[in-house]
Parts: structure tokens; C-alpha cells; sequence
């Protein structure tokens, strides 16, 4: 979150695209941050994204191409990872963009198994709110509080907030000692 993903991701698809190559980017519907048709960085950066319901649907419509992205991967049943491997067997180059870990600092829906799997991969980092270090955590507000721990995992669009944080600010929210003990 905030580390700046979906930009590098983009990127990347513009130089296959100023190559000449078929590139195509994807994002799950759930995501109506921002353009529904598009993927938008927090720093405004944005390209058009064909938004799908799940992985059959994905596959279905990358046929052929060149490049496939997926923006917001942690998003995803975790059918996306054989997804992702059937795209890349059939000849396509895959990249994508998610968060790691979900605001209790899990791993996140699909993650481990793409982390695993990928062959390259870039962690990227944000700043921490607090304290200016470097962010690889994200920490969710309620009213500017720490969320509680057992609170959903994915509420998109929310009144609720987020911050980069760094091991040291983040908060697990006041409910996690009796959670983790259940
Ligand atoms: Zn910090």
C-alpha cells in the first residue's frame, strides 16, 4: 500500500507495449476505488484495466496476449495462481501487483502461493506515516484507531483508512490478544 505497485507494474507494461507487444492489464471488479476501467496509482498514474469477476474469466480474455498484468492480486480466489502458471506456459509473461500481507500482517489471500511460485519478484516499500522509516506493513484506521484484529479482512472503499507503517507502528488493534487465544 502506498509503495508504489501499481505504478511500477504499469511501467513495465508500457515498455512491452512501446515494443510492440499485446499487453493487456486486469483488476478484480471489487475494486471501485478509482475508474472502473482503469488502474490508478495513489500518485495518479493510470491505464486502462479490464475488470473481471475471477480467474476463468481472466484467462479467457488474456488468450493471445503478450503481457498480461493483474492489479490488486491479493484480491483473488487462489484458482488465480494456476491461472497465472497457465497464462505463463502458454507463452504469455505475467506481472503481477499485490499486497503481501492483509492489515493484521497475514499473508494475504493467493500471496504466499504467487510469491512462491514467481520467479522474480520485487518487495517494494513505502514511508511509514509515523515515523518516516521504511513501510512494509499497512495499518488500518476505524475513526483513526487501530482496527480490531478479527475485523474483516477486504472492505474496498470503506470509511475506514489506511497508513503505511513500519514494524515498529504498526498496531494489531485492541481485540488481538483474546483473538489469537480463541
Ligand atoms: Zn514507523
Amino acid at each position: 500500500m502506498f509503495s508504489g505497485k501499481s505504478e511500477e507494474m504499469i511501467r513495465r507494461l508500457r515498455r512491452a507495449e512501446i515494443a510492440g507487444q499485446r499487453v493487456l492489464l486486469f483488476k478484480p471488479r471489487i475494486d471501485d476505488r478509482y475508474a472502473a476501467e482503469h488502474v490508478v496509482s495513489h500518485a495518479g498514474v493510470r491505464m486502462t484495466a479490464v475488470p473481471v469477476d475471477g480467474c476463468a474469466e481472466l484467462v479467457a480474455r488474456a488468450h493471445g496476449s503478450d503481457v498480461v498484468g493483474i492489479d490488486e492480486v491479493q484480491f483473488f480466489e487462489h484458482t488465480i495462481v494456476d491461472a497465472a502458471l497457465s497464462l505463463a506456459a502458454s507463452g504469455s509473461r505475467v506481472i503481477a501487483a499485490g499486497l503481501d500481507q492483509d492489515f493484521r500482517r497475514l499473508p494475504f489471500g493467493p500471496m504466499p502461493e504467487l510469491l512462491a511460485r514467481a520467479e522474480f519478484i520485487d518487495k517494494l516499500q513505502a514511508v511509514c506515516h509515523r515515523c518516516g522509516g521504511p513501510a512494509t506493513t499497512t495499518q488500518r484506521l476505524v475513526d483513526g484507531r487501530p482496527a480490531p484484529y478479527s475485523g474483516e479482512t477486504i472492505v474496498v472503499g470503506a470509511l475506514d483508512s489506511y497508513e503505511a507503517r513500519c514494524r515498529d507502528c504498526h498496531s494489531a488493534g485492541q481485540d488481538s490478544a483474546s483473538w489469537l487465544a480463541a
